[in-house]
């Protein structure tokens, strides 16, 4: 595995009102790893996606794509260096069939109509199970559907780095298992680095290759899965 970093924050501090959420906070994802970020409820996890992808602005602290820093841009800049998310909640239209919400996104990140086609194909080719379901709309699809559907949307981007903030919510743990395989399948076929947002932690931390534990807006602790199995104190409490 390559140790080049591809993404990182570097002592980022950040909230809402000026009441920071997240303090101090740096994370540094490597290429092509799977980096698992693990707390419980308002540990500030989304938070710091947030500000890794633009869509919030540190109080300070730097955000850097490739070595480069990207403080202060927008998620339409950063996204065009190669970063997509995976939004909380999933994020999609209910009305609209998936063909639709793939149209739609790929014409607000300005994919050239030419292309559209062969970026659908791709992923299709990927998790071919959407081409199940291609044509309905997305408020009739199961949990594990939709989580698809939104999984598929930021990868016809084709990033190199995916943002993804807790795919198992809504999700039955056997859904999210289901879940789990492409995901791993995906990064290794494709030389992704993702850094994936999870409380299902120990599903979470079987694809992962590192993990960062936070706490109250703080990082509590970073290492490999094995290291965070061992520690019976931190398990009991994720
Ligand atoms: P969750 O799993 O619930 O999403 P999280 O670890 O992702 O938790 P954040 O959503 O980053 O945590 O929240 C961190 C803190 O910031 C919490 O105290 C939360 O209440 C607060 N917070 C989050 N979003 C907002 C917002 N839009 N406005 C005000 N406070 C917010």
């Amino acid at each position: 595995m390559s140790s080049s970093v591809v993404l990182a924050a570097k002592n980022i501090t950040a909230g809402y009102g000026g009441h920071p959420a997240i303090s101090d906070i740096t994370v540094e994802l490597r290429a092509n790893e799977v980096l698992t970020l693990i707390g419980h409820n308002g540990a500030g996890k989304s938070t710091l996606l947030k500000c890794l992808f633009g869509l919030l602005e540190s109080e300070s602290g730097i955000v850097a794509v490739d070595g480069e820093d990207v403080t202060g841009q927008n998620a339409r800049q950063i996204s065009d260096r190669g970063v997509a998310l995976v939004p909380e909640g999933r994020g999609i239209f209910p009305s609209l069939p998936v063909r639709d919400i793939f149209s739609l996104g790929m014409h607000a990140s300005g994919v050239p109509k030419k292309e559209q086609a062969d970026r659908i194909g791709w992923v299709l080719e990927i998790l071919p199970a959407i081409s199940e379901f291609m044509n309905r709309p997305a408020g009739n699809l199961s949990g594990g559907q939709q989580q698809m559907v939104s999984i598929g949307r930021a990868l016809l981007n084709r990033p190199r780095i995916l943002l993804m903030d807790e795919p198992s919510i809504g999700l039955a743990p056997k859904l999210f298992q289901d879940l789990l395989a492409p995901i791993r399948a995906l990064q290794q076929r494709e030389k992704l680095s993702i850094l994936l947002v999870e409380q299902n932690v120990r599903e979470a931390l079987k694809i992962s290759d590192r993990a960062v534990v936070m706490k109250s807006g703080s990082m509590i602790w970073e290492g490999e899965p094995a290291e965070l199995e061992d520690n019976e104190r931190l398990m009991e409490l994720y």
